[in-house]
């Protein structure tokens, strides 16, 4: 069997053309059953209502409904958490990862050697200058600081065997960020790539300081070179002051002490007490995740499933 997860936040528009599309590619690979979890995310429109009718309606739909908004990451754990399949794929509901691919995915899996066949879009049409720009440099910067490689234009959407999801699984870290975690968790992946299309219905939930902000989060997660960075700064600070005061000596010494150079020590106290908060700042955003590891929540809370009904 092959699950499929699908996270959704406010897409009563895409759900019915997302369903519509997944059932030709589903007719067309008649021998294999499926099973469709929707993870409502907290959506504030009637994409619980729809997904109601449709889980009544057709026995491979499946839905989870959350007590609030998670964030696609919990959602996707969520999917994974419930998933019953031998493969389990997971795709937005925007057609932005198309349905068809399925197949293709599919029949690759029937290679021994192969546990995943994972998606990348080669370009990034609809997406504002500004937002390319900024993924572009994201791409360069983490996979410069990070053991785990991080495929450039890589999608969410993947085809996986269960081991590797079982794998996935037991990595129960509260801080989520999918791509690594796949990435981390190894096994032998195919990539396959398609055209970026825009998406169907509905609007992006992501705005660029969510983007920002998920980028971070990921770099914290799967990096521990800005304390590094930081730590050098530090001991290079700590050599050029040995130095300057080595030649401040030296030259009082030598020459007496005249008063000036008030500007340049006011400068070198910003300059330095700049750099003391930059690092500082670090050290926090590595604080500030281990706080929420340790506290030790639950990723998502469930409200209703389809057993519910
Ligand atoms: N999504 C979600 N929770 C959120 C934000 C998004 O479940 O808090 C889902 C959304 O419904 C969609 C997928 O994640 O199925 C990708 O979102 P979107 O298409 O807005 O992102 P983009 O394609 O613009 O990166
Ligand atoms: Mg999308």
């Amino acid at each position: 069997m092959i699950s499929i997860i699908i996270p959704c936040y406010n897409e009563e528009e895409s759900i019915p053309l997302f369903y519509e599309e997944i059932n030709k590619t589903i007719k067309e690979m008649k021998k294999v059953p499926f099973e469709l979890i929707f993870v409502n995310d907290g959506s504030k429109d009637r994409t619980l209502e729809i997904l109601r009718e449709l889980a009544k309606k057709d026995k491979k739909v499946r839905y989870i409904s959350f007590s609030r908004n998670f964030g696609k990451e919990a959602g996707i754990l969520a999917g994974l958490e419930a998933a019953k399949g031998d493969y389990v794929a997971m795709m937005d509901v925007d057609l932005q990862d198309p349905p068809y691919l399925l197949k293709e995915m599919y029949e690759s899996l029937q290679d021994k050697d192969l546990d995943c066949v994972a998606t990348r879009s080669v370009s990034r049409n609809g997406y504002s200058f500004f937002r390319k720009l900024f993924t572009k440099w994201y791409y360069k910067i983490i996979n410069k600081i990070s053991k785990t490689p991080i495929v450039d234009g890589a999608r969410d959407f993947r085809l996986m065997k269960r081991k590797m999801v079982d794998a996935i699984l037991s990595m129960r870290e509260y801080n989520r960020f999918s791509k690594g975690i796949f990435s981390w968790v190894g096994f032998n992946t195919k990539w396959i790539t398609f055209e970026n299309t825009e998406r169907v219905a509905g609007t992006t939930k992501w705005n660029f300081w969510k983007l920002f902000a998920y980028s971070m989060e990921s770099i914290v997660g799967f990096s521990t070179t800005p304390l590094l960075i930081s730590s050098v700064i530090g001991v290079l600070f700590c050599i050029i002051s040995f130095i300057m005061i080595i030649v401040i000596i030296v030259k009082t010494l030598m020459f007496g002490d005249p008063v000036a150079g008030w500007p340049s020590a006011i400068c070198i106290i910003f300059f330095v007490s700049g750099i003391q908060l930059f690092s500082i700042g670090i050290i926090g955003q590595y604080l500030a995740k281990t706080y929420l590891e340790v506290k030790n929540r639950p990723i998502y809370i469930v409200r209703e499933t389809e057993d519910d009904i």
